[in-house]
């Protein structure tokens, strides 16, 4: 039997990876004019990282890592997320004692986490990501939400839901905390086993399970906006101000809490509402994380930043179908006719490319009118005919595929030619 791709897994193909590559250069682009560094972590961390900063009592560290042991007996997982890695890093390399702060870094790269796989959700898929720690402007977290709405809108999508909540500091957590339990205790027996075990370790997720969305008990809980103290309250209210003063729209959901447990003060998630993007509308989800790089080890830095999947950002702009068409050339396709013809070809070709144009030639034995085809389905600029006969004057011929038009040039000024005409 074959041996087939792993489940939640894809190939991306010729044809298909040009979307990411756009997409990608897109990401790249945008964290230049925002000022964002790359950074690049490794695939796998100790899984105690994970379970330090994303939280024991989360999905993603119960139930969704890939985690091993490896030949030295130490417990490594491929990373779920970004954040813990690059806040590790951060701590790692005092990163809080450079000239520049904030420090602002974005990554690029591929996450694990053992899913059930459907539409939107994968094991292995693709994640871009910023952070800025340093600094608890509330200007900053406005600026890492645009920076985020920014690259939506530049590439097209317009159904977009800004979702933001603030999700208090500790005292106003703790308030609110203590609000939830007594809510939810004397009913949690009408709840799920992981909500009962939410209950003690940690009440607030309870708003996220996926299973008891519809209890009655749900809507009416205990709404976070309700026990913001007041230095919450007006950091959240800055936030957005400096939204509405660079005119993106958000609509506030206080049931909003996000799946990992480090967040604290802003939260917020970006969502599609495009028709056929299917039942899964999150496109992005970010929030503040003050106290993670102490959790981590490192200095009491705060913190904010966001992640979003290529996977279903692609999604997204197909259901709005906004993606570009992708158009393929080739500067030159050179259609060489004998041996000798075929041997001065080779080194022709090197010139040329190193020239900067893409050019190709045959490697299949084909006579002159399959070559002609391969240069059309390339969608060649040029065609460069060199025949036995050329080549012994020096010349070679020259074909512009799209006017049809034909001159003899001399060798010596074929590149010269192609590069004018390119
Ligand atoms: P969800 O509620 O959909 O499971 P999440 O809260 O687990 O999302 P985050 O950990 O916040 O997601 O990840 C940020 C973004 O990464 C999500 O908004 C989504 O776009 C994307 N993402 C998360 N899990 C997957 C996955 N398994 N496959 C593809 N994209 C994903
Ligand atoms: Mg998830």
């Amino acid at each position: 039997m074959s041996i087939q791709i792993p489940r939640g897994t894809q190939d991306i193909l010729p044809g298909e990876v040009e979307k990411w590559q756009f997409i990608e250069q897109k990401a790249k682009d945008i964290c230049k004019r925002y000022l964002y560094k790359e950074i690049r972590t490794p695939v796998f961390e100790h899984t105690e990282l994970f379970q330090r900063s994303v939280g024991d009592t989360t999905d993603i560290v119960q139930k969704e890592m890939y985690t091993f042991e490896d030949r030295g007996s130490r417990s490594l997982t491929l990373r779920p997320e970004g954040t813990a890695a690059v806040v590790r890093s951060y701590a790692e390399n005092k990163m809080y004692g450079q000239t520049v702060q904030p420090v602002k870094l974005y990554y690029l790269g591929p996450m694990f986490r053992y899913e059930r796989p459907q539409a939107g959700r994968y094991r292995q898929f693709v994640q871009f990501g910023v952070e800025a720690i340093g600094s608890d402007d509330p200007a900053i977290d406005a600026e890492v939400i645009s920076l985020a709405m920014e690259l939506y809108r530049e590439l097209g999508l317009k159904k977009l839901r800004l979702v933001l909540n603030s999700l208090g500091d500790s005292a106003s957590r703790k308030a609110h905390r203590d609000a939830l339990i007594a809510h939810f205790k004397p009913r949690i027996g009408e709840f799920c086993e992981d909500c009962r075990h939410r209950l003690e370790t940690n009440p607030l997720r309870i708003l996220d399970c996926k299973r008891d969305r519809e209890h009655e008990l749900m809507s009416s809980a205990p709404s976070i906006l309700d026990y913001l103290n007041d230095e919450s309250r007006d950091y959240f209210d800055k936030v957005k101000k400096y939204l509405e003063d660079m005119e993106i729209e958000y609509v506030v959901d206080p049931t909003l809490v996000r799946g990992l447990d480090y967040y604290n003060h802003t939260a917020f998630e970006i969502m599609s509402d495009a028709e056929g993007f299917g039942a899964i509308t999150t496109l992005c989800g970010g929030g503040r994380y003050n106290g993670l790089v102490q959790d981590v080890g490192g200095p009491d830095q705060p913190g904010i930043g966001f992640a979003l999947s290529i996977e279903r950002l692609i999604s997204a702009l197909e259901a709005e179908g906004v993606l570009p068409p992708h158009e393929e050339s080739i500067d030159c396709y050179i259609i060489a006719l004998g041996e000798k013809a075929m041997d001065y070809a080779v080194p022709l070709l090197q010139e040329i490319r190193r020239e900067g144009l893409s050019a190709e030639k045959d490697y299949m034995g084909r006579k002159m009118k399959a070559q002609f085809k391969a240069a059309e389905r390339m969608n060649a600029k040029h065609a460069l005919i060199i025949g036995e006969d050329e080549l012994e004057k020096g010349k070679a011929a020259v074909k512009d595929l799209q006017t049809g038009d034909q001159e003899i040039v001399p060798l010596e000024n074929i590149v010269d030619f192609l590069i004018r005409g390119k």
